[in-house]
């Protein structure tokens, strides 16, 4: 059965190939077009899957022109699919002015649940989830980088960024320069792929980590940051957070609080009181 006349948004797998969904294939096998960021990159996967469907190029560059053509081809009663190289389109993809214009002339515009890059390395990453503030890629020259980070500086949210593996050095510089040294981190690289990795610790460290292996340096990333606490929770550092965290693992709050006291010379009831607020 061929899908109603709409522009679905169909999320595809960042890196292991598993993570599609029957919808997704569903809908990408009935659609009569596919938009993809790139035909030839999209074309691999879609062959993947033995999906034969007619694919057209929209990319930044000439997104605004094809969403008029699309939106012709839903007004000739076409269904039509967007997908973008990897992941969620519209998140630091293109899309979002096709969306736009096919909502403001009256059609359905179809969302399907799936993989992003951001949701699934958050949700691995054991910083506050309740709230976070998505902010894409840091620019690239060092003074907007800076401008921005500073902007965020007091934001109590969860603050996640894409970053490339060519600007992971500068980017954990211009982080231990303005948020702190001690700022918790958390670097998700190659998520769902072979390498796997998963950074954490206090930003100085992490930016240790990474300059002294290579490999780091490398595939997709994820960067993300604990927003910034109240002046109770910021008397801790990071490390101490980290102590506290790992024996909670096994202990009790209360027992826990004392230990990693004597361990680094802090009060326990700090410890304990911030412990509690984090809902260890
Ligand atoms: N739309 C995609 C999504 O939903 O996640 C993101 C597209 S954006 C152009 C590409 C960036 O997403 C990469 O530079 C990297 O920061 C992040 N990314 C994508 N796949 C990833 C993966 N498997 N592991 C870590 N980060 C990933």
């Amino acid at each position: 059965m061929d899908q109603a006349a709409a522009l679905y948004i169909v999320p595809t797998p960042i890196g292991n190939l598993a993570d599609i969904s029957s919808r997704a294939i569903e809908v990408l096998n009935q659609v009569s077009l596919i938009a993809c960021e790139d035909t030839r990159h999209s074309g691999k996967l879609l062959s993947h899957f033995g999906i034969e469907t007619r694919k057209t190029a929209l990319h930044d560059h000439n997104e605004r022109d094809r969403a008029q053509w699309i939106i012709q081809k839903l007004s000739n009663g076409e269904a039509v699919a967007l997908i973008s190289d990897a992941g969620t389109p519209l998140i630091s993809d293109p899309g979002y002015h096709l969306v736009k214009q096919v909502r403001e002339a009256g059609f359905n515009v179809v969302p399907l649940p799936g993989p992003c890059a951001a949701i699934t390395a958050l949700s691995a990453s054991g910083l506050p989830s309740d709230r976070f503030s998505f902010e894409g890629f840091l620019p690239s020259k060092e003074k907007g980088r800076i401008d921005k980070l500073l902007a965020l500086k007091e934001d109590p949210r969860t603050l996640i960024f894409y970053e490339s593996p060519h600007r992971i050095v500068h980017s954990l510089e211009s982080i231990v320069a303005t948020l702190g040294a001690d700022r918790e981190i958390v670097m998700a690289r190659e998520v769902t792929k072979t390498f796997e990795t998963f950074l954490s610790g206090a930003a100085a460290d992490v930016l240790q980590q990474v300059k002294d292996d290579l490999n780091q340096q490398k595939g997709e990333i994820v960067l993300m940051c604990h927003g910034h606490r109240t002046d109770s929770e910021s008397d801790i550092p990071a490390v101490v957070v980290n102590t506290l965290k790992l024996l909670c693992q096994e202990l009790p709050l209360k027992k826990a609080s004392a230990l990693a006291g004597e361990i680094h010379g802090i009060k326990k009831n700090a410890l304990y009181k911030y412990g509690l607020e984090i809902g260890l």
